[in-house]
């Protein structure tokens, strides 16, 4: 070979390798960017499955705080449940060694039906009470309620003249809770005894029925359940009274309306009306000839409820029971 002949070899074979080193230099930045490509995409959709799995994460969070709720709902309903068999183990003691009082025997048709009707246990309602009636002023609380459209409930007590008793037919016929306060009303002798209340209210349950035609189911303390003459006996006549079926309700707003000179209206209003913000509402006001301003606010009082986004209802055994604080007032 020639040294011509060499040069030539030696310049064909660079130019050779130089268009490989092209080549391999396209085909990396080809390979780079396919390569990018491809990572952006990924990244793109790694970025969408994190954003999916934040939504998912609230709303599982959401779930567990819902679930958190109930459970403290459950919880509250356990606790009262507790405190209601702590109540009947007091009951309990009252006959010790298991010994059945004798008055479990006495009025052997006292009784009470099982409810089966609806249940109410808040969601803002409110249950309006007339106390100590009938009275001339139950017709004008009839048509109050009437033009309201409103049902409530009285607590009558053993009234035996002819017009009382149509007033007694009329609450029912109205679709009203006729239910059972006291036939004598007179505190010494009712809370004398657990006989001595069955006697009372066994009187009132009978002239209810004679009146009316229907057996009464819920009933309301003279006083309250826990009052100045009761308290020695009150947990025997609940559990009595409860285990022949009647139901008892106390009250959580007052028109505090037994007073010697008649309130005025707009007072007895703003009294009725503190209930307001409970989930149910059991308001106490007086039916008789000199509550006659009591009448006169019951508009305003249905006014201020709706206004509060309540409804209304009358008491029945499927009402949640509202009943005063024992441990505060003993
Ligand atoms: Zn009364």
């Amino acid at each position: 070979m020639g040294l011509r002949e060499m040069e030539r070899e030696i310049l064909h074979r660079e130019k050779k390798t130089g268009t490989w080193r092209k080549w391999l230099l396209r085909g990396i930045v080809v390979l780079l960017l396919v390569g990018l490509g491809v990572a952006a995409e990924a990244g793109a959709w790694l970025l969408s499955r994190y954003r999916e799995g934040a939504v998912r994460e609230q709303e599982l969070t959401a779930q567990v705080e819902r679930l958190q709720a109930s459970l403290a709902q459950g919880q509250a309903a356990l606790e009262e449940a507790q405190q209601i068999i702590e109540q009947m183990k007091e009951y309990s003691v009252a006959s010790p060694e298991g010994v059945v009082p004798e008055y479990t025997q006495l009025y052997p048709d006292f009784y009470a039906q099982p409810w089966t009707g609806e249940t109410v246990s808040g969601g803002k309602t409110v249950c309006l009470t007339f106390d100590d009636g009938p009275s001339p002023n139950t017709d004008r609380v009839l048509a109050v309620l009437e033009e309201q459209g409103v049902k409530g409930t009285f607590f009558v007590v053993g009234k035996t003249g002819q017009k009382d008793q149509q007033r007694m037919r009329d609450i029912v016929a109205a679709g009203h809770t006729l239910a059972m306060h006291s036939w004598s009303h007179d505190y010494r002798k009712i809370y004398a005894s657990v006989e001595a209340f069955l006697e009372d209210c066994y009187q009132l349950y009978q002239w209810i029925y004679e009146v009316t035609g229907i057996y009464p189911q819920v009933f309301r303390f003279p006083g309250g359940s826990v009052n100045g003459y009761d308290r020695g006996i009150y947990q025997e006549i609940v559990a009595e009274m409860t285990r022949r079926g009647f139901v008892y309700f106390d009250w959580n707003a007052s028109a505090q309306d037994a007073t010697a000179k008649p309130l005025d209206p707009a007072v007895i209003r703003d009294n009725c009306l503190k209930g307001i913000g409970r989930e149910l509402v059991v308001v106490l006001s007086h039916d008789s000839a000199a509550r006659t301003t009591t009448v006169e606010a019951l508009p305003s009082i249905i006014q201020g409820y709706r206004d509060a986004g309540y409804t209304f209802a009358p008491l029945t055994p499927g009402v949640t029971p509202v009943i005063l604080d024992y441990k505060r007032e003993k």
